[in-house]
């Protein structure tokens, strides 16, 4: 069928259902049969792919080289094969690993995109009900108003000024205008091309402006969005800034890594030939270097590769990503773009709304001017949007139903009001406009009622009410009426007034310039609109967080500023201005004055992206709060979008990089907490994990070149993967540092190696390897009697314990950059046990005889296992003192 080519009533009877929806059961009744309302997810990558996509690593072919040259090595030397075995092992291991933690991030990713998933209203068994949009089935009857997404495919039996954005299906970006009217297919055509089924919606557009009801006639992959859904790139969710860095950086790792193998294998080869190159190649040539010595010289050079190469890197990264981001839902953060998460640790500015992300959004009207409060009341009541239930229960938007409220305190029932004056045509609320307005049918007449901010609505009248008579508005009155719009907004109230028209005939044109002139001033209202509790605080933390708060409303300027200056939004000599001023001001103009102002009242959507810019222009990183339709363009143009889970439309919701589940201003500053000690965190575990490879790789150079073998590749993969990933994923939990939200934001351009952490890494890895060839010394002592680098078991097994042990004592000092480790507050206990895991590790593959063989190790007395953990200890009060200088140069 058709469904624009038939009356409404007729879809109706097709799709068995009425102007009412379905009943719950028979709705899912279809849902059985039908299915979900949604699209066929692209398919994912099978196990098998995502396995060999883990072995498809430069790291990986180098350990598998390393494993061939230990085959052919165990070959010629009939040794066996442990080494070969114990390398593929850890290879799969860590693919397996790798295959674990992709899916349980992906998993954390998709959780919290289903907690920002969209939802309808459609009713069900004659109510209201708001649904996941998964849950339509055809013949759903929806209501859809500004800032929805539409949910599935449907016939529209009502539209009032509809307005729906269908660029997705038709490339048109002018919102294309609806009606309800049956479409006829023109001559000559065998249909009508989906941009002009006017009297239809489609699921992936968006209603801009209006209200319309509609039945769904088509759902899921039956839409015209399903038919094309195979054809969507779906929208990925990248790296974020700081995983491209980091890969940029492994990439350059492997190749300095293979330089300097190649280095290490030549000197190996010169050392062969007795360090000349020409005996060398002439060795070579006649075959005279041994197969084994020419392995030998490889399997250092492969060594070389094993420690330099951070194994864990990529996956602690994305761990500790997720892991932080389910910490942040929990919060109420819900993060949609990854890179959010990062960008939060460098805001400076946050640009918040005022009503229920500063505010409770919980209006109640306290206050009244105008003629009659009682016909006020009902006049506004009729002119809203909010409906009252059976019991005295109100559902609708807050501001609405205070009205209703107001009105039924007063004895005006709004149901009835509603059946005695019919609404017969409206021109929806926008917040360009300011105001809306609805007509009625008034026994032989009809009554127009227009309600909305003070300041507009008074515009627009020419008469006012006095004693139950329609006089002329004059100067006098107006100024009346003006001052006391001022009183109420000054004590932080809400103001809305209300006009009336009487029109003898149903307006023919029911536009909003058609409608709104000639209004007869009824009153004015001030609702209370208590601040969190919670924000006050939270602002306080800005400031000492170096964040500013701005507050943009679409409210009056002196409700707006007396509400800033209560939470300390506006202080000194900061400003409040309208939005009419700052359209007055030049661009040269703001970018002088942006500074000085706190409070931005009376705006219009442009001027919030005008806002953002000046900030970014100035090189700030700006937050940006949103939730209606109209504020899609500011969010997308903030550095971190945040969208409204409450009140929030789909559109705002869909284009932000963040959502507030709780719409509260302290969620940000929370999520502001988070990414920065989130980004900490992944610093400390880089910065731990480069640091060992540093230690792993000067050890293993300086053996090299002093001519003897301190550790194999298995010993320095077994510490890249469990001395040190365990740790660092420890210290990818690590709480927040006491002074996190006591320094300023971290700058936006500073690499992962700022504040001096390469240095660190390097010296670190002086020390530790320092630390590991004295342990190996002490060993060949223990061994050979004399203090001299020679071939030693014992000196191997020595420094393997050293440094191992080394790292995981590094890893308590990485707890803090800085800050010396005894003076942090709390334990983080997962390192304690990480430690306490990798040390009885450690013990077992040096001390269980099978294992010790399998590693080639020496079993070590007890007093020289005692002696390497101990030169391993060094590691703190080494550090510990370095902080000591860093701390004392940087306060100097
Ligand atoms: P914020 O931008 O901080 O959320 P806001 O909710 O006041 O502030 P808008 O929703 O754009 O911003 O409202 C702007 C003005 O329009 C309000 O100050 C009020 O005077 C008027 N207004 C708000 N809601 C309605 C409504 N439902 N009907 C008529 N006028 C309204």
């Amino acid at each position: 069928m058709k469904h624009y080519c038939e009356e409404k009533e007729r879809v109706l009877e097709a799709l068995k259902t009425t102007e009412a929806g379905l009943s719950g059961e028979e709705a899912s009744q279809r849902q059985s049969r039908e299915g979900k309302n949604k699209l066929r997810e692209p398919k994912g990558k099978s196990l098998a792919a995502r396995f060999l996509e883990q072995l498809a690593d430069p790291m990986i072919l180098i350990l598998l080289a390393a494993a061939a040259v230990s085959g052919v090595l165990g070959y010629i030397e009939g040794e066996g094969y442990t080494d070969v075995i114990i390398i593929l092992s850890v290879v799969l291991l860590n693919a397996i690993l790798g295959v674990y933690q992709e899916s349980k991030a992906e998993k954390a990713i998709e959780a919290l995109q289903q907690m920002s998933a969209a939802t309808c209203k459609v009713l069900r068994d004659g109510m209201l009900t708001v649904l996941p949009s998964e849950e339509l089935v055809p013949g759903d009857v929806v209501l859809l108003e500004a800032g929805d997404a539409v949910p599935a495919d449907g016939r529209l039996l009502q539209a009032a000024a509809l307005k729906i954005e269908e660029a997705a299906l038709t490339g048109e970006s002018v919102p294309a205008e609806k009606t309800t009217d049956a479409l006829q297919i023109a001559a000559g055509e065998h249909d009508v091309p989906l941009g002009d089924r006017r009297n239809m919606v489609y699921m992936g557009s968006s209603v801009v402006y209006g209200r319309g009801v509609a039945v769904i006639t088509g759902t899921g992959m039956n839409t015209e969005m399903g038919k094309i859904a195979d054809a969507l790139a779906q929208a990925e969710d990248g790296d974020t800034p700081l995983q491209i860095k980091l890969r940029q950086l492994s990439k350059i790792l492997t190749w300095l890594v293979l330089g300097i193998c190649l280095a290490i294998f030549a000197v190996q080869m010169l050392r062969a030939g007795g360090l000349s190159l020409r005996t060398t190649l002439q060795m070579l040539l006649a075959g005279g270097l041994s197969l084994r010595t020419i392995l030998d010289s490889l399997m250092i050079a492969v060594s070389l590769a094993v420690a330099a190469i951070p194994e864990g890197l990529a996956a602690v990264v994305t761990v500790v990503l997720s892991l932080g981001v389910t910490h942040m839902a929990k919060r109420n953060a819900i993060i949609r773009k990854l890179s959010a998460v990062e960008t939060l640790g460098c805001a400076q500015i946050i640009c918040s709304d005022k009503t229920g992300t500063l505010t409770q959004n919980k209006m109640t009207v306290v206050d009244f001017f105008g003629d009659n409060e009682a016909d006020t009341a009902s006049a506004m009541a009729l002119c809203s949007d909010a409906e009252l239930g059976e019991h005295g229960e109100v559902t609708g938007e807050p501001t609405e139903a205070a009205l209703v409220v107001w009105a039924n305190k007063l004895g005006r029932d709004k149901n009835v009001l509603k059946s005695k004056y019919l609404r017969c045509a409206e021109a929806p609320f926008d917040s360009l406009r300011k105001c809306m307005s609805t007509v009625h049918v008034d026994g032989d007449g009809f009554v127009q009622y227009t309600k909305g901010a003070p300041d507009v609505v008074l515009s627009l009248c020419t008469h006012y009410w006095k004693d139950g008579k329609a006089q002329p508005m004059t100067e006098e009155a107006r100024a009346l009426i003006l001052k006391r719009n001022k009183a109420m907004a000054d004590r932080a109230l809400r103001v809305l007034a209300c006009a009336s028209r009487s029109w003898d005939a149903k307006p023919a044109d029911s536009s909003p310039s058609a409608l709104e002139q000639d209004l007869c001033f009824m009153g004015l209202c001030g609702m209370i609109d208590p601040v969190r509790p919670e924000v006050a605080e939270a602002i306080v933390h800005c400031r000492t967080a170096g964040i500013r708060p701005i507050m943009i409303t679409g409210d009056h300027v002196d409700t707006a500023a007396a509400i800033a200056r209560e939470l300390g939004i506006l202080s000194g000599d900061a400003k409040a201005i309208t939005g009419s001023q700052l359209s007055r001001m030049d661009d040269e103009t703001f970018e002088k004055e942006f500074r000085n102002i706190s409070v931005y009242a009376r705006v219009q959507p442009e001027h919030k992206t005008r806002i953002v810019k000046a900030w970014q222009k100035a090189g700030y990183v700006t937050a940006m709060t949103g939730d209606g339709v109209n504020d899609a363009p500011s969010i997308k143009s903030a550095d971190i979008g945040v969208g409204m889970g409450i009140t929030g439309t789909d559109v705002t919701k869909s284009a932000a990089d963040m959502v507030l589940a709780d719409d509260n201003f302290a969620t940000i500053v929370g999520a502001v907490e988070e990414g920065r000690r989130i980004y900490d965190n992944i610093r400390k575990a880089i910065q731990f994990l480069l640091g060992a490879n540093m230690s792993e790789i000067i050890t293993i150079f300086t053996a090299t070149l002093l001519g003897f073998t301190i550790l194999k590749p298995v010993h320095l993969l077994w510490v890249n993967l469990i001395t040190d990933t365990f740790p660092a994923l420890s210290l990818g939990v690590e709480k927040g540092e006491a002074d996190i939200m006591r320094r300023p934001p971290r700058p936006a351009k500073a690499g992962i190696f700022a504040d001096g952490m390469g240095w660190d890494i390097l010296y670190q890895g002086v020390l530790v390897s320092a630390l590991t060839l004295c342990a190996y010394l002490v060993g060949c002592h223990a061994e050979t009697g004399a203090w001299r680098f020679v071939n030693s078991g014992v000196g191997t097994t020595m420094a393997f314990v050293t440094l191992s042990m080394a790292e995981i004592f590094h890893s308590f000092n990485m707890r803090s950059q800085r800050k010396s480790l005894f003076s942090l507050k709390g334990v983080n206990l997962l390192l304690l046990a990480s430690a306490a895991l990798s040390l009885l590790l450690t013990a077992a593959v040096c001390e269980i005889p099978a294992l010790a063989a399998a590693f080639s190790f020496t079993g070590l007395s007890l007093k020289q296992f005692g002696l390497a953990l101990a030169i391993g200890f060094a590691v703190i009060p080494v550090v510990e003192i370095v902080k000591l200088f860093q701390r004392m140069a940087a306060k100097r």
